[in-house]
């Protein structure tokens, strides 16, 4: 039987970021270093065949430093943590390694600086996300207003106007912020902040391929996991830029054949936590079921990579 024809769009850059590669470096180094079980407090990375494969070889994940016994190492995820983990974490003489990402922690030193100066920080953001947990949690309770919306913004009370800064989540949507942070300005003309926000170079690259590759595409896939934010956020780019298909994926199981029934075109991203491999398993399903022709929708080039920390750098 003939396969119908197909064009796969492969978004580029997708997939994994120097934030996520470093953090899954430094789990499986400090197996290495220290041998099994080695404690990581949340997930490394928002995937779950990522965190399945570091169980496998020994990690054991939790969510709350107070389940790790004292004289194992313990690692913070890339999202970040709140100052006071760390903090009990010496306070408890544990061996602890943070794989936060540089790019959250530049946010992190951000609000400390703007703190110092005495101003109060607004950050945007998804209520509840680790990240978002983290980089409030470097401040003391109310020194960090959270606001996720427009809305929010109107409704905000602050202690003094003149004295405000702003921060942002690494991994939102480009467009959304730019509205909520000119609404910010808007109402708060004396506020300070980033050029522009903190949204780093991965996630701002995904959502701009995505929105070169969404238009030409019948449908969409995101391989990414629901707890994914900048996932969850490039199959929202994809369906403003005119994809009125797209869906998010962790793998190619999940694909709803019956939706794409009568298709001529998908397009194909993966969030920054999301392994390549994953991306292959889907392409392979394309493939067994269409002639496959795919094509590269290319609109930046990456080559950023962070160095691990130096205690497993050094031998044991
Ligand atoms: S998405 Fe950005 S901020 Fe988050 S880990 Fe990756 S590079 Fe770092």
């Amino acid at each position: 039987m003939t396969k119908p024809p197909l064009t796969l769009y492969l978004a580029a850059p997708r997939g994994f970021c120097a934030g996520v590669d470093r953090a899954i470096k430094i789990v499986e180094m400090a197996l290495r270093k220290w041998g099994a079980p080695v404690y990581v407090r949340h997930e490394i990375v928002h995937n779950k065949f990522v965190v399945d494969g570091l169980r496998e070889k020994g990690a054991v994940f939790v969510e709350e430093l107070e389940e790790c016994p004292p004289d194992r190492p313990v690692i913070f995820s890339a999202h970040g943590v709140p100052k006071a983990v760390p903090a009990e974490a010496a306070r408890r003489e544990m061996v602890y390694v943070d794989a936060t990402c540089p790019l959250v922690s530049k946010v992190h030193i951000e609000a400390a600086r703007h703190h110092e100066n005495g101003l109060q920080m607004i950050m945007i953001g998804h209520a509840g996300h680790p990240e978002t947990v983290g980089t409030m949690g470097q401040l003391p309770e109310g020194e960090v207003l959270l606001v996720e919306t427009v809305e929010d913004v109107a409704r905000v009370a602050v202690r003094d106007p003149q004295r405000l800064a702003f921060v942002t989540q690494t991994t939102l949507s480009v467009d959304d912020t730019a509205g909520i942070v000119a609404a910010l300005q808007a109402r708060f003309p004396a506020i300070v902040g980033p050029h522009k926000e903190d949204i780093c170079y991965a996630t701002t690259n995904r959502q701009e391929a995505v929105k070169a590759m969404a238009p030409r595409a019948d449908a969409m896939l995101v391989v990414g996991a629901p707890n994914s934010s900048n996932s969850q956020r490039l199959v929202e780019v994809g369906r403003r830029a005119g994809c009125a298909y797209a869906q998010l994926v962790m793998r190619a199981g999940d694909i709803d054949w019956r939706a794409l029934e009568g298709i001529g075109s998908v397009g194909i991203t993966a969030g920054a936590s999301a392994p390549e491999v994953l991306i292959e398993e889907v392409i392979d399903a394309f493939r067994a079921r269409y002639d496959v022709t795919v094509e590269e929708v290319e609109t930046a080039q990456e080559n950023v990579e962070f160095k691990v920390p130096r205690v497993l750098r050094e031998p044991a």
